[in-house]
């Protein structure tokens, strides 16, 4: 089978025999990957720091026939986030990225706008300000591309509008908001403030409202609750990462 060149971010590497290592990558071109690296821990390998965690490079996957690992052949790096190697914070929020591709995504799966959202995403980790909120919206195009958005202004259930009213129901199981009608019965039903609803959708949206939006600590805070629920829901689990990122 004939080799594929791609651009890609590494995700996780797993030590294995004396000097190789079997990394994870996210591919703009393939989606999620995982290869073999010969010799990668030699003092002189030729990946030469293409396969460092959390870095951008350009790598060459030779697909295995049968049911071997894929053998990596090239990783050259492209682009480091130094904002990662000098904020604690900043790199909790990348390891959270990393999880989010390695965990949500299916091997050989592509999404290429999901690995250019990742790659804005660490070069801007290093903004104190605004990286809760690049954090959730990076949580919010992972949903959008693998099709379990949640839906903010119809019933999850019926279709109905559910933009009337101070507040609304949440199924973060069940796919968004609930009318009145649809929600007895539904599991795990939350009730979100409207300015909440308001917030989830600007942070999903395009365009510089996600950024200027007046967000409290508190609206952060129920906004961060009920992307969160989403993500563990499709994940069946607390994101391993979540204890470290002060969210
Ligand atoms: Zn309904």
């Amino acid at each position: 089978m004939p080799a594929n060149r791609s651009l890609a971010l590494v995700v996780r590497t797993v030590d294995v025999f004396e000097t190789s290592t079997v990394a994870t990558l996210f591919t703009r071109e393939m989606g999620k990957v995982a290869g073999l690296a010969k010799g990668a821990r030699r003092l002189k390998s030729a990946f030469q720091g293409g396969l460092d965690l959390l870095g951008v490079s350009d790598i060459v996957l030779l697909p295995k026939a049968s049911e071997s690992l894929d053998l990596l052949t090239e990783a050259a790096p492209v682009e480091r986030f130094p904002c990662l190697r000098r904020d604690l914070a900043a790199l909790y929020a990348g390891y959270y990225i990393a999880e989010l591709l390695t965990d949500l995504t299916d091997y050989h799966d592509p999404h290429p706008r999901l690995f250019d959202a990742a790659r804005i995403t660490l070069r801007h980790l290093g903004d104190a300000g605004l990286r809760p909120r690049r954090v959730l919206r990076f949580e919010l195009a992972c949903l959008r591309e693998i099709g379990l958005m949640p839906t903010l202004d119809r019933c999850s259930q019926c279709g109905e509008p559910t933009t009337g009213g101070e507040s609304v129901a949440f199924g973060p199981a069940t796919g968004g908001t609930l009318c009145p009608a649809c929600r007895p019965g539904q599991p795990h039903v939350a009730t979100l403030a409207r300015r909440t609803v308001d917030s989830v959708r600007a942070l999903a949206s395009p365009g510089d409202e996600w950024r200027n939006r007046e967000m409290a600590g508190s609206d952060l805070a129920s906004v961060r609750q009920a992307v969160g629920a989403v993500v563990s829901h499709v994940l069946g689990r607390r994101p391993r990462v979540w204890p470290y990122l002060g969210a």
